[in-house]
């Protein structure tokens, strides 16, 4: 099994600290506190990181168990884009997408049907993505459009598909963006990026001593709007509205979309890196079907099965899977 070669995470921050309370035992009272980069800290870390390993393979050196549980069935890819296709970054509207990521996801739609399932606007993700041959659900599902390009899986309903479950909640979503800009204003570093059915408060670039003060912000003009909601993401907060919508309810509607419902021959694999994507995995582990991979560097409680570490191996993942597909054909 391949193991993970380094515990730090590019998220580092929060989901660090959240890996590590999940982990660790909790330090007697007056205990001797060991030093972060001590030696017992790293072969603690190392520890813990072989225990999840253990739970949560990597999904590259596991991809034969894999293949051997999709025989025989449909292949159907949910992608996350930011943290899965693309790395990380400060600035939200620079998290482009390689060439190399492309070229891997247009030959996975070569031969998959291929949905990408992100947070993001759906126009915006699109720009990110430029594959028109592919599902996008945007908002957090809550915007789910089909290929605009004829591919050989588009069926004429999917290619027609279009579901705005959250469309009444338009007006309240565009003046909760209008205050929570104003409000978050004086914060340095804190930007409102408006996803049409979401909004999404990145405080990625704001000091850490700033972070609670930015929240308290958030939540104080949220109370002004009842029929939305606050969930937390990796240096993000996420305001949707308050109806029962998510990445899982997406994929199951995709999969309707495609001909799948209560199908036992269809094997959907979800690749997410976020808390987002767990409603996701959640719906594939009811299922019994299919499999959810988190791209995580750190341990992380997670219904996924597998795991891979970063969108590099996301890449490489993809790139086995069509060399298997064509293997076969
Ligand atoms: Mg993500």
């Amino acid at each position: 099994m391949t193991k993970h070669t380094a515990f730090a995470g590019a998220d580092g921050g929060t989901t660090a600290a959240a890996a590590v309370t999940l982990c660790a035992p909790p330090r007697a009272r007056g205990a001797r506190r060991v030093a972060a980069g001590s030696l017992p800290e790293l072969v603690r870390r190392h520890a813990d990181l072989d225990d999840w390993m253990e739970k949560h393979p990597s999904a590259l050196a596991g991809f034969e168990s894999v293949l051997a549980a999709a025989e025989g069935k449909q292949v159907v890819m949910f992608l996350d884009y930011d943290g899965t296709l693309s790395p990380i970054v400060k600035d939200p509207d620079s998290a482009v997408m390689s060439e190399e990521m492309r070229d891997a996801v247009r030959g996975v739609a070569e031969h998959f049907p291929t949905a990408i399932v992100s947070g993001r606007c759906r126009d915006k993700v699109f720009n990110f993505v430029k594959l028109a041959e592919l599902y996008y659900a945007g908002s957090h599902g809550m915007d789910i459009k089909g290929p605009t390009a004829q591919s050989k899986h588009t069926k004429a309903k999917a290619e027609a598909v279009l579901c705005q479950p959250a469309s009444a909640f338009l007006p309240v979503i565009d003046e909760a963006y209008r205050a929570l800009t104003a409000r978050t204003a004086p914060i340095p570093g804190a930007t409102v990026e408006n996803n049409k059915f979401c909004l999404s408060v990145h405080f990625r670039c704001v000091q850490e001593e700033k972070w609670r003060a930015l929240e308290e912000q958030v939540r104080s003009v949220l109370k002004e709007y009842p029929d939305l909601r606050l969930t937390k993401g990796r240096k993000v907060l996420e305001v949707r509205p308050s109806i029962k919508w998510d990445k899982g309810n997406a994929i199951q509607f995709l999969l309707e979309c495609l001909g799948f419902a209560d199908s036992n021959n269809v094997f959907p694999i979800y690749i997410g890196d976020d808390r987002t994507d767990e409603d996701a995995f959640k719906v594939l582990r009811g299922m019994g079907q299919g499999i959810g991979i988190l791209v995580s560097k750190i341990p992380k409680e997670t219904s996924a099965s597998y795991s891979l570490r970063e969108p590099s191996e996301v890449k490489e993942f993809l790139h086995m899977l069509v060399r298997s597909k064509q293997r076969r054909d």
